[in-house]
């Protein structure tokens, strides 16, 4: 699946007269593209880097992409008119080819607990949620990187819905910037997290690119220690980071100790199983005292027994790890039930007295279906 074929742009587009002179421009984005009044490209689908690529195709100097970025992602411009330290005459030439698209919600709802759920539509109608989880010390968001999800675990709201489509960089980051209008100068989102409608996996090419913006110094600056991705574990797409620099926190969604389990679970473990999936987070390439998350969904008589927390801490054991334990977010439609508090606390303290670092974590806005799970962009 290439990085534009997310149902929206499937046409195959030349490249732009600029372009063809810049030899890495046929690996990237241009490449597939042609740059016309009727098929304008939005800004904030470039990476940084190509983004100074497209800047240096006008022989303009960098800190005109400087200047971009910071329009864009730091001052949330949604118009060339506003950015008034640009050549007016680049930004009419810009304007041609070029649009800069918004996410403005059509729901934002509020939870007791201070969580907010909002609810977009996308150009072409479809609908996606993100979540905004102020707590003490952090405001995190939590981002969606594709409309429907279609890996199927069998406690997740998204999952039954299915797949649509993938959402692209700028739809991803879009999140972002809708999100902080919703809060104070003073409030600023410390963490993001992507664990929203998804696999972020399942849309790499999108996700990294939308994580690269996220992290560059002069796009959103998050650290990528404030970064995480959520994964069911997709193989080739974690040996593929592997070998690089990996921009973000990883957190793995484990969800069961043993392979017939997790297969009912989330199919997805017939293809990746646990022992090559816990092989791979053995040796992923972790900076000092970084740790992998992996989440639990505690699903009552299912995978919440004690010999589950055993067979955790045997799996576990050796890898830099802790551990979300998450009650299921129950929901009509969901064929399974939390297990009490008592079953919850027993099964965290056998985690811990194994030497694991386990927290029980409580979902927040489950009174507006926003808790982990239950994202299913209707309304
Ligand atoms: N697709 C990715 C990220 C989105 S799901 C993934 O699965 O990791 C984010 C987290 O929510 C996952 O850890 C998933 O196991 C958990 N989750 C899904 N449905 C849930 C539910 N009903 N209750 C609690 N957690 C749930
Ligand atoms: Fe998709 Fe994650 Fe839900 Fe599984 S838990 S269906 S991978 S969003």
């Amino acid at each position: 699946m290439g990085y534009w074929n997310n149902g929206v742009h499937t046409t195959r587009l030349k490249p732009l007269i600029h372009y063809p002179t810049i030899p890495s421009f046929q690996y990237s984005v241009f490449a597939t593209m042609m740059l016309s009044p009727s098929t304008k490209i939005d800004l904030k689908d470039f990476s940084p880097a190509e983004l100074r690529e497209f800047v240096a195709s006008y022989g303009k100097e960098k800190y005109r992409t400087l200047q971009l970025l910071k329009w864009l992602y730091q001052k949330g411009a949604s118009s060339f008119e506003e950015m008034t330290n640009l050549p007016k005459k680049l930004r009419e030439e810009w304007k041609q080819f070029c649009s800069i698209s918004t996410l403005t919600p059509i729901r934002l709802q509020s939870a007791g607990d201070g969580t907010k759920k909002f609810l977009f539509q996308l150009e072409d109608g479809n609908r996606i949620e993100s979540v905004l989880i102020p707590e003490r010390d952090r405001i995190t968001l939590c981002v969606s990187t594709q409309v429907g999800c279609g890996l199927g675990c069998q406690f997740c709201l998204t999952g039954k819905k299915g797949f649509t489509r993938n959402l692209r960089p700028s739809e991803i980051v879009n999140q972002i910037l809708a999100a902080k209008k919703s809060l104070e100068e003073d409030q600023p989102i410390t963490n993001i997290v992507l664990m929203g409608m998804g696999e972020p996996l399942a849309n790499y090419e999108n996700t990294l690119r939308a994580i690269e913006l996220m992290t560059h110094s002069d796009a959103f600056k998050f650290s990528s220690r404030r970064v995480t991705l959520s994964t069911v574990g997709l193989l080739p797409e974690l040996e593929r980071l592997s070998m690089g620099r990996v921009p973000f926190r990883l957190a793995v969604s484990l969800n069961a100790t043993d392979d017939e389990t997790r297969s009912r679970l989330m199919p997805i473990n017939r293809q990746y199983p646990l022992k090559k999936l816990l092989d791979l987070c053995r040796r992923f390439p972790l900076r000092p005292r970084e740790r992998i998350t992996f989440e639990y969904v505690l699903l009552r008589g299912i995978n919440d027994s004690i010999q589950d927390a055993k067979r955790m801490v045997k799996l576990l054991t050796g890898i830099p790890s802790k551990i979300n334990l998450i009650p299921l977010n129950e929901a009509p439609g969901i064929p399974y039930r939390r297990p009490s508090d008592a079953q919850v606390r027993e099964f965290q303290e056998i985690l811990m007295t194994g030497g694991l670092t386990a927290i029980v974590r409580s979902s927040k806005g489950r009174d507006i279906s926003a808790a982990c799970g239950q994202l299913q962009a209707e309304g």
